[in-house]
C-alpha cells in the first residue's frame, strides 16, 4: 500500500500496480483498461508485449462496460470471454479474474488478470484480489487528480497554451541551455491589434473564440520544439531554441501575414485580426531573462507605435 501511495504519476502508479498484483495473487498476464468519456484506454499491460497502450473500444459499447462493476468476476476460457472484440490480439488463458477499480463511488476501469491452468484461482483469490484491486484504485485516482491539478497549473484555460508562470519558468531553462551550449535563442512576443474593439463591436464571445484562433494559428506556424504561451489577455509569447534573430524575425513575419490575410471565423461573423509582435535574441549584452522579456517589450511597443500589424527587431534601427 505504501508502494502504490508514494507514487503520484498515473504510469507509475499503474506499473507499481502490476508488479505488486504478482504478490498478492500471482498471474501470467495482466492487464488495466481506464474508461473516459471518450471510451475505454489500454493503460498498462504485463506479460502481453504486443498490446501497447491503445484506445479499445470507443463509444460505450465495450463488452468490458457489462462486468460487474462491484465485484470481481471470474471467468475461464470456455465459459464466457468478453475480450474477443475489445482485444483480438490477446491470447486466451483458461483462468482469469476482472476486478473493477473504484474510487470514489465510480468506476473507473478494470484491473485483469490471466494463467493458463483452468479453475486456478478461488472465490478467495478474487475477495484478495479485489481488496487490492480498490487500495490501487485509491492511488490512481489520487494520481490522476494531482496530474489534473499540475496540468492546470501551467495550461491558460480558454486557449490550452501554457499560461505565464510556466512559460517563464521554461524560457528560464532555455536560456540558460542556450547560455551554456552557446548555442543561438530568440524571443518573440505579440499583442493582438485593437483588440478591445473586436470585443465592442462583436461581443465577448467572438472575442474569445478570436483568442483561440490566434493561439491555434501560432501552435500550427511553428516547430513542435518552440514553446507558445498565452502571457497576458491578448499577448502571447513564443520560445525559439535553436534560432537567430533573424530566423525568429522570420517565423513571426510568417505568422503576421497569417493572421493579416485570414479573417476569423465564427459562426455567422468574421473579423480579420492583426498582431504586432517584438523579436529578440540573447546576445552578449543580454544576459538574462528579464532583460530578454524587456528587449521583446521594447520591439513590440515599437511595432505599435509604428502603425500596429508590423513585426520590429529589437536591434532594429529606430525610425
Ligand atoms: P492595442 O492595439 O494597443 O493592443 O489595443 P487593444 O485594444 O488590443 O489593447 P487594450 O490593452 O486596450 O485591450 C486589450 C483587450 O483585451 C481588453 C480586454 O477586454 C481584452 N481581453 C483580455 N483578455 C480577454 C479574454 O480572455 N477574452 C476576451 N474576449 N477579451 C479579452
Ligand atoms: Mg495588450
Ligand atoms: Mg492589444
Amino acid at each position: 500500500m505504501q508502494a502504490l501511495t508514494s507514487e503520484l504519476n498515473v504510469d507509475q502508479v499503474l506499473d507499481t500496480v502490476l508488479q505488486y498484483l504478482g504478490q498478492v495473487t500471482p498471474y501470467q498476464a495482466a492487464f488495466v483498461v481506464l474508461q473516459n468519456s471518450e471510451g475505454m484506454h489500454l493503460k498498462a499491460s504485463r506479460g502481453l508485449q504486443e498490446l501497447g497502450d491503445k484506445m479499445i473500444c470507443p463509444g460505450q459499447d465495450c463488452p468490458l462496460l457489462s462486468l460487474p462493476d462491484n465485484e470481481p468476476q471470474r471467468f475461464s476460457n470456455d465459459e464466457g470471454w468478453p475480450f474477443t472484440r475489445c482485444l483480438p490480439g490477446l491470447p486466451r488463458f483458461a483462468s482469469g479474474i476482472a476486478l473493477p477499480l473504484r474510487a470514489r463511488g465510480r468506476r473507473m476501469g478494470f484491473l485483469v488478470f490471466f494463467a493458463n491452468p483452468s479453475q486456478i484461482y478461488s472465490d478467495a483469490d478474487a475477495q484478495l484480489a479485489q481488496t487490492f484491486a480498490d487500495q490501487a484504485a485509491i492511488a490512481l485516482e489520487n494520481a490522476h487528480l494531482y496530474e489534473q491539478a499540475v496540468h492546470m497549473s501551467i495550461t491558460d484555460a480558454l486557449t490550452g497554451l501554457y499560461n505565464r508562470r510556466k512559460f517563464f519558468n521554461l524560457a528560464g531553462q532555455e536560456l540558460e541551455r542556450s547560455q551554456r551550449y552557446q548555442t543561438p535563442f530568440s524571443v518573440v512576443t505579440l499583442d493582438v491589434d485593437w483588440f478591445k474593439k473586436v470585443n465592442d463591436t462583436y461581443g465577448h464571445d467572438m472575442g474569445d473564440q478570436a483568442l483561440r484562433e490566434v493561439s491555434s494559428r501560432l501552435r500550427a506556424g511553428v516547430r513542435s520544439v518552440d514553446v507558445v504561451a498565452r502571457i497576458g489577455g491578448e499577448e502571447f509569447a513564443i520560445l525559439l531554441p535553436e534560432t537567430s534573430l533573424e530566423e525568429a524575425r522570420q517565423v513571426a513575419e510568417r505568422l503576421r501575414f497569417g493572421f493579416a490575410n485570414q479573417a476569423v471565423v465564427w459562426r455567422d461573423q468574421q473579423v480579420l485580426i492583426t498582431a504586432s509582435f517584438g523579436v529578440t535574441a540573447i546576445d552578449d549584452e543580454c544576459t538574462d531573462l528579464e532583460m530578454m522579456m524587456k528587449r521583446a517589450d521594447q520591439a513590440l511597443y515599437r511595432a505599435k507605435q509604428t502603425g500596429r500589424n508590423r513585426v520590429v527587431a529589437f536591434t532594429d534601427p529606430v525610425g
